[in-house]
């Protein structure tokens, strides 16, 4: 089946069109700045140059209906006709305690994900934009929403909830959720099924680290306990978000620098993390260049990134009472080789030993460990989009078998 994944940030859209069959993707690309004076689309179909264009787009409607084009465009062996893409599927960030699995999209699921505004302000408004755009595009196909906190709906009360008078909880749902579950569910799906582990009695640490950051503890195949929270504010250390602080200083800064609730937002989502460590750059591969270069706040940004993470790593070792195998994913857990040999150096008291050859390199499916390292290190590339592609598949087939629904 030819599916269409589309996730939609408040002025950006990432989108795929996979083959859930070969499990290929045909065409991905990506629109940014919509609402600007200029967007700028990079589109690429497989194996060939992106095209790279800049174009007035005005809202997420506008911004669909250019991808749809660009999808169609002549010579393109890959996609002809509209009625061709038999499903879409959309990355939802936040479900809320409601949904637990990807669903099909019906008013009652549109304003479910409204309902979740509250929580995620960020992501769900700019989700469910693009949920109605390309609604109205592609009428007659099929929506899916795929939730980036259901993977987590597994994780046991003692992890999820916060030590503050729960009231609150009841009131307002304010709970552990956590994000990057596709990404958390794939890797783990492939460890099982490539290497032939059985799920029961399996303990997993799953490191996806990207431009936002997470770490899953994962037994018996499913979540048990995760980094980000409430939002994915909290954890690691990433790009631009601080991760896990201590509440006081957000009222010390408060009263000292007379800042707004907006201010303080901005700090931790937008000025911190690497960034605001380093004052030089989010951006991983910036910051390692310039820290070979002997620059001492990247290389302290880049120390404090690894040792956050350790930490993760021991706590659940601890709360999975040992491991089975550690996987790193994500753009800096896939590519970086020093991040990873930081990470896990000096674990070796949790079993954890690395091979400096096998992790030097290590290009897609890769394991990692040494021979004598009681827990496996692997690296496995994540693919949250087919994650989302197979589901909307499978919900299209099982609509279209149920007439009713
Ligand atoms: P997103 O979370 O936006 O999907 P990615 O998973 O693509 O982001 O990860 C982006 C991060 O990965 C950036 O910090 C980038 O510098 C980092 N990265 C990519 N390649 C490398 C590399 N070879 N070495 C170190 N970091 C890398």
């Amino acid at each position: 089946m030819k599916i269409l994944v589309i996730n939609c940030g408040s002025s950006s859209i990432k989108y795929q069109l996979i083959n859930t069959k070969e499990k290929t993707t045909l065409c991905k690309g990506l629109v940014e700045r919509i609402g600007a004076v200029t967007s700028i689309i990079r589109h690429e179909f497989a194996k060939e140059k992106p095209v790279k264009k800049s174009i007035a787009l005005e809202n997420h409607s506008a911004a669909l209906s250019k991808i749809m084009e660009l999808l169609m465009e002549a010579d393109n062996e890959h996609l002809h006709d509209v009625s061709e893409i038999e499903a879409v599927g959309h990355r939802v960030v936040h479900g809320g305690e409601l949904f637990k699995d990807s669903v099909l999209i019906d008013e009652d699921v549109e304003s479910a994900i409204e309902q979740a505004f509250d929580i995620a302000p960020l992501h769900n408004p700019p989700n469910l934009q693009g949920i109605r755009a390309a609604k109205k595009l592609l009428p007659n196909v099929p929506h899916v929403a795929v939730f980036d906190t259901a993977f987590h709906h597994s994780i046991p009360q003692h992890a999820y909830l916060y030590a503050i008078p729960n009231r609150l909880y009841r009131r307002y749902k304010i709970r552990r959720y956590g994000f990057h579950g596709t990404s958390h569910y794939y890797v783990s799906r492939e460890y099982f099924n490539v290497l032939g582990k059985k799920k029961m009695g399996s303990k997993l640490i799953t490191c996806h680290l990207g431009n936002g950051g997470s770490i899953t503890a994962i037994k018996d195949g499913n979540s048990y306990d995760t980094s980000m929270g409430f939002t994915p504010l909290e954890g690691l250390v990433m790009g631009t978000r601080s991760g896990d602080i201590d509440p006081s200083i957000l009222f010390f800064l408060i009263e000292k620098e007379e800042l707004s609730l907006a201010n303080v937002h901005a700090l931790l989502n937008k000025h911190s993390g690497l960034l605001g460590l380093s004052g030089y750059a989010g951006d991983m591969r910036d910051l390692l260049e310039e820290a070979e270069q002997g620059d001492r706040r990247c290389t302290e940004a880049v120390d404090v990134f690894c040792y956050r993470a350790k930490k993760y790593i021991g706590s659940y070792m601890a709360a999975l009472n040992g491991g089975d195998a550690l996987i790193f994913t994500g753009g800096i857990g896939e590519n970086s080789a020093i991040i990873r040999r930081k990470i896990v150096e000096n674990l070796s008291y949790l079993g954890l030993e690395l091979d400096d050859k096998k992790n030097e390199k290590a290009k897609g499916f890769s394991a990692i460990h040494a021979i004598e390292s009681k827990v496996e290190i692997y690296v496995i590339p994540t693919n949250e989009e087919l994650v989302i592609a197979i589901d909307a598949a499978k919900i299209a087939i099982a609509s279209q078998q149920t007439p009713w629904a």
